[in-house]
């Protein structure tokens, strides 16, 4: 799509409106005069007001949205910038309206995390205002805003619990059975990559010492633990065993309040891994099955039944002491809303105590894109979302955290249910920055949040397990950025 400025070079906020209006569009912004289908983004300030303005020129027709704030709303250099990029977002978003773009359930709203609008919101003005301006500012639909202020409420709770010290670990196993035809992830099938996972627990086995160290020096208070990748239970029972002591031995965990080892697939599940994590104090597994149609779980590539994931579910409750997680993905090929509906009452039926329901999102790399397969339309994917948010809250569970992601179908997004009392504390944490999350293994993304506003500091280890081991030098020094960055920020002050 070619865009035209003019006033204002706010590129990025008219870039993510592009994204979430027409996600298939790339922005070209070419010189001269306007010409051909474009978009044309204005901003002008005159003596009362600031206003927005957009046309957008498509099928030789013209569309117009305009949106405006008093001036003396803009008072600071920082809340001029807020403001005016969501004028300017505004105004893009009335005029695809009026060209007849079907309402999006988010409205306005661009970005990952619809918490990070509606904090301040509710900080600033309390919940009834905050969820008002929602959906008046940004046109979320009352669901979503709904869902959001539900979701935002844990967020605080999960914030009011926390202290300075307080940080998640993240432990990153970048190896699973088979690839899946939707993964955009590293992951590494075994088949192909059998004779790398030794080396790898050896390099890991040395980063978590290193990152320990920094913690203890530091005096930083784990309080959760979450092992992704991957699939972390591709490891054998001693492969875990090793790395589960590896971590107690390197780091104070008397402050845990969760351990979670996500064992998405049921081909790695078994009692006796089962046992080894139980023993290390993991109370948490999420076991995915993403759908339980076998023709859906054939197209996407999982060399499992829906059947495998019942018995899957009988080994973690015989083995017991775990919550159990389930992931589910609306819109996956060869899917249909009544498929989604049976598929969620069987995961009911299983009764875990959180249920993840994803809205798909293909990125480059994964096989389903490159194939070009066939998937249900959006309007289908907001039914299958529809129908899981009614039918959770009839069984008790209450959305605890969501987040949005690029090229997501119907531009949806995906929530975490719990039960009460079940949240997932790392899973709040990363999403809506309220600890830092010390990561280890490949990929592993290390995030330390300042609480004063200041820039925070991410790094992040190589992706690939080949390249995570020849680097292990290197991920390692890296962590000496944890103590420096806890000495010049003046987070463990009191
Ligand atoms: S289980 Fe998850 S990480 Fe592994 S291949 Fe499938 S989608 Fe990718």
């Amino acid at each position: 799509m070619r865009i035209y400025l003019s006033g204002h070079e706010y590129r990025y906020a008219v870039e993510q409106m592009l994204l979430t209006l027409f996600p298939g569009e790339r922005p070209e912004y070419p010189a001269g005069e306007p010409e051909g289908e474009r978009l044309e983004v204005a901003l002008h300030r005159a003596a009362v007001y600031t206003t927005a303005s957009c046309a957008l020129l498509r099928g030789g027709k013209r569309f117009r949205g305009t949106a405006r704030a008093k001036n003396s709303a803009l008072t600071d250099r920082i809340t001029t910038e807020r403001i005016c990029q969501r004028l300017v977002k505004n105004a893009m978003y009335r005029a695809a309206l009026a060209s007849g773009l079907r309402r999006p359930v988010w409205g306005a709203l661009t970005g990952v995390r619809p918490g990070k609008v509606l904090l301040p919101l509710i900080r600033a003005n309390g919940e009834a205002e905050a969820l008002v301006r929602l959906e008046r500012d940004y046109d979320v639909s009352p669901e979503r805003a709904a869902l959001c202020l539900d979701a935002a409420r844990h967020t605080l709770a999960a914030a009011d619990s926390l202290e300075g010290r307080d940080v998640c670990l993240y432990v990153g196993i970048p190896f699973c059975p088979t690839r899946c035809a939707y993964c955009s992830f590293v992951s590494q099938s075994v088949e192909k990559s059998m004779k790398l996972i030794e080396p790898f627990l050896d390099a890991l086995l040395r980063e978590i010492e290193a990152t320990g160290e920094q913690a203890r020096r530091l005096g930083l208070r784990p309080v959760a633990v979450y092992f992704g990748g991957g699939t972390p239970t591709t490891l054998s029972p001693e492969q875990l065993e090793r790395v589960c002591a590896k971590l107690e031995s390197c780091f104070e965990l008397s402050a845990l309040r969760e351990y979670t080892v996500e064992a998405g697939r049921p081909d790695t599940i078994t009692a006796e891994k089962l046992a080894v994590l139980r023993a290390h104090g993991v109370d948490r597994v999420s076991v995915n099955p993403q759908s339980m149609s076998d023709a859906v779980l054939e197209a996407i590539g999982r060399r499992h039944s829906a059947a495998d994931i019942v018995a899957a579910l009988e080994t973690v409750r015989a083995v017991g002491g775990f919550a159990v997680n389930m992931d589910l993905i609306a819109g996956l090929p060869g899917d249909s809303a009544e498929g989604f509906r049976a598929t969620l009452e069987t995961v009911l039926a299983l009764a875990p105590e959180n249920v993840t329901v994803h809205t798909l999102s293909l990125k480059r790399g994964s096989r389903i894109l490159a194939e070009g397969t066939p998937l249900p339309g959006a309007e289908e994917v907001g039914e299958m979302l529809d129908f899981a948010s009614a039918r959770l809250r009839a069984e008790g569970y209450g959305p605890y955290y969501l987040y949005r992601q690029k090229f997501m179908s119907g531009g949806f997004e995906n929530v975490g249910w719990t039960r009460e009392g079940c949240v997932n504390l790392y899973n709040i944490c990363i999403m809506e920055e309220l600890c830092s999350i010390l990561a280890m293994g490949a990929g592993g993304s290390t995030k330390l949040i300042r609480h004063d506003g200041g820039r925070n500091l991410r790094f992040i280890a190589p992706k690939y397990p080949l390249e995570y081991i020849q680097g292990i030098d290197g991920v390692c020094a890296e962590k000496e950025q944890i103590g420096t960055f806890y000495r010049e920020s003046g987070e463990l002050e009191e």
